[in-house]
C-alpha cells in the first residue's frame, strides 16, 4: 500500500515557529512536502516582494531539510487550475494556514468543499494573527468599526485563550517529492535591480525576525511611544516584513512583550492591534478592497495628473520629506509609518490625485505590503476609511518635517542634493537664496504645488461632498 504523503500549502508562514499546518502534518504523516505555488500575475503587481519570497524560499528550504521536509515550487496560472488537478490525485492530506483577506477564505471554502467530495483530508489553520476575524464582535453581533473599542475587546479575548503549551514540528521519516514539474526560487526576480540595496538592509529570515525582535525589546521598545514618530531615529520594530511573509508570528510576538511591564509595551501592541483591526475591516467590509469604504467618497472630484503622479513616484515634489519619503521606499522596499502618512497625505489632498494610485504604488514598492493594512492605511490618509483621519485635517509637509525631522538628518540621509541645506531651509530649500549652496529647479526642483493654494483647492474639493 503506498504510503500517505502530508502536503503543506505554504503561503506567508516561512516559519517552523506555531506554524501550526506544517506542525499538524508532520505529527500525522511520516512523510511531508511543503509546496509554493508561485502564481505570476500575483507577483507582477507586488514586484519589491519577489526579492524577499525568493530570499525566504532559499532559507526556508535549508529550514525544512533538517525535518527531512522537501520544498517544492510550482509554477501556476491561477491557484484553481492548479488544485483541479491536484483534486485527481491520491494518497495525501492536505494542510495550510488562512490568510485573512476575503478572496482566499472564499477559496477555502471551495477547496475544503472539493477535497471532501474527493475523500482527500484537508485542514485549515489559524493564520498569523491573534484572533480569528470574526471572533471579536461588538454584543449585538456586529462588527467593531472603531479602533479603540474594538482592541480592548480583541485583547480581552486573546488573553482568555492563549495557548498553554506551544506545539513543535516533528522530523520526518525520509525526504520525498511530489509534484512532477517544479522550479527553482532562482527563477524569481525582480524587474527592476532592486534587490542589490534590499541586500543591504534586510535578510528575510525566521532567525532574523526573532533576533530582531529580542533587539527590539530589550533596547527599544521602552522608548517606542516617544520615538516611534521621528523617521530618522530606529524608533520602530521594522519587523513588518517579517510579519508580512510569516517569519514570526503576532502571538509569538505577543508573549515576547509580555514578558516584560513597561508602557511602550502597550503602545506597540497597540500597532500590533491596528493590524489586527485591518484585517477584520476588509473581511466584514471587502468592498474596500475595490473603492472607497465611506460611499460618499465615491464622488469626490479626484484629479488625473501624471506628471504630477510621477513627481510623487520619484520624489521630486520639491518637498523634502516627500521626496525622502518616495526615496526611502524605492531604495529599501519600506518606509517609516509617519512618512508614509505624510507622502499618502500629500497625494490624495495637495496633489487631489486618487488613493488607488498611491495603494498601487507601495504595492509595488513595499517588502511588507499586504492587502488589509494598504489598503486600510490608504483610506485613513484619504479620509474614507473607518475611523479614518477627517479629510480637512490636511499636514502641511514643512511643518510636518520640522516638527519629526528637526535637523533633517532624514532628509538629507534620503536626498543628497539638500545635504549642504542649513537646517533653517532644509523643510523649504526655496526660500534659500543662495545659489552656491543649491541651485533650485536644477539641483532641486520647486515645489509643485504651493502648500496654501492646494490645502484650499483639497478644502474647496472636500466641500463638494
Ligand atoms: C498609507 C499607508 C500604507 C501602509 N501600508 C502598509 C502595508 O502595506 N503593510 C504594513 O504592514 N503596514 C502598512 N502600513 C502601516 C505602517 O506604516 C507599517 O506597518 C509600519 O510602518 C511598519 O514598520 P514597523 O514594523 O517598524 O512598525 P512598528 O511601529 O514597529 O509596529 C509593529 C507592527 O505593527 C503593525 N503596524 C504598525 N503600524 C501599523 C498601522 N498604522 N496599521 C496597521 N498595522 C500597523 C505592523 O505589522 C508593524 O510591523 C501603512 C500605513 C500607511 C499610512
Amino acid at each position: 500500500m503506498t504510503e500517505n504523503i502530508g502536503l503543506v500549502w505554504l503561503k506567508d508562514d516561512f516559519r517552523l515557529k506555531k506554524n501550526l499546518a506544517l506542525i499538524e502534518a508532520t505529527k500525522e504523516n511520516n512523510k511531508v512536502v511543503v509546496f509554493f505555488l508561485l502564481k505570476k500575475k500575483k507577483f507582477d503587481e507586488q514586484e519589491a516582494q519577489k526579492w524577499w519570497v525568493r530570499e525566504s524560499l532559499q532559507v526556508f528550504r535549508k529550514q525544512l531539510i533538517n525535518y527531512n521536509i522537501n520544498l517544492e515550487i510550482v509554477l501556476t496560472d491561477t491557484y484553481k487550475s492548479f488544485f483541479e488537478k491536484l483534486f485527481t490525485k491520491k494518497n495525501f492530506s492536505i494542510y495550510w494556514n488562512r490568510t485573512y483577506e476575503p478572496d482566499y477564505l472564499k477559496f477555502d471554502e471551495f477547496l475544503s468543499k472539493n477535497f471532501k467530495e474527493n475523500q482527500i483530508k484537508c485542514s485549515i489553520f489559524k493564520g498569523n494573527i491573534l484572533n480569528e476575524f470574526h471572533e471579536v464582535k461588538k454584543n449585538d453581533g456586529t462588527p467593531f468599526k472603531v479602533f479603540t473599542p474594538f482592541w480592548k475587546n480583541a485583547e480581552r479575548f486573546y488573553l482568555d485563550k492563549i495557548p498553554k503549551r506551544e506545539k513543535k514540528i516533528s522530523k520526518c521519516s525520509k525526504k520525498v517529492s511530489f509534484f512532477k514539474k517544479t522550479i527553482s526560487e532562482k527563477e524569481i526576480y525582480p524587474k527592476e535591480k532592486w534587490f542589490k540595496k534590499f541586500e543591504k538592509c534586510w535578510s528575510p529570515s525566521e532567525e532574523n525576525a526573532l533576533k530582531e525582535l529580542k533587539i527590539f525589546i530589550s533596547n527599544r521598545v521602552k522608548n517606542y511611544s516617544d520615538l516611534r514618530n521621528f523617521p530618522n531615529l530606529l524608533g520602530t520594530s521594522k519587523l513588518s516584513p517579517f510579519i508580512k511573509h510569516g517569519q514570526i508570528h503576532v502571538e509569538t510576538i505577543w508573549e515576547e512583550c509580555n514578558k516584560i511591564k513597561h508602557l511602550g509595551v502597550n503602545k506597540f501592541l497597540a500597532e500590533i492591534g491596528w493590524r489586527e483591526f485591518n484585517h477584520s475591516l476588509i473581511n466584514y467590509f471587502p468592498h474596500m478592497l475595490k473603492g472607497n469604504y465611506s460611499k460618499k467618497f465615491d464622488k469626490f472630484p479626484w484629479e488625473k495628473n501624471s506628471k504630477l503622479l510621477t513627481a510623487w513616484k520619484k520624489g521630486l515634489t520639491g518637498y523634502p520629506i516627500v521626496d525622502a519619503g518616495m526615496r526611502e521606499l524605492y531604495s529599501i522596499g519600506w518606509m517609516h509609518n509617519r512618512v508614509r502618512m505624510i507622502v499618502g497625505s500629500f497625494l490624495v489632498k495637495h496633489l487631489l490625485i486618487h488613493w488607488i494610485e498611491g495603494e498601487k504604488h507601495f504595492r509595488k514598492c513595499l517588502l511588507d505590503f499586504n492587502q488589509a493594512n494598504n489598503i486600510s492605511g490608504w483610506q485613513w490618509v484619504a479620509g474614507c476609511g473607518a475611523d479614518a483621519a477627517p479629510y480637512f485635517r490636511i499636514f502641511n509637509p514643512i511643518l510636518q518635517g520640522e516638527k519629526f525631522d528637526k535637523d533633517g538628518d532624514y532628509v538629507k540621509k534620503w536626498v543628497p542634493e539638500l545635504r549642504k541645506v542649513p537646517k533653517k531651509f532644509i523643510h523649504k530649500p526655496w526660500e534659500l537664496n543662495d545659489q552656491s549652496i543649491l541651485k533650485l529647479d536644477s539641483d532641486y526642483p520647486s515645489p509643485v504645488v504651493i502648500h496654501e493654494e492646494a490645502r484650499a483647492r483639497a478644502l474647496k474639493a472636500f466641500k463638494t461632498i
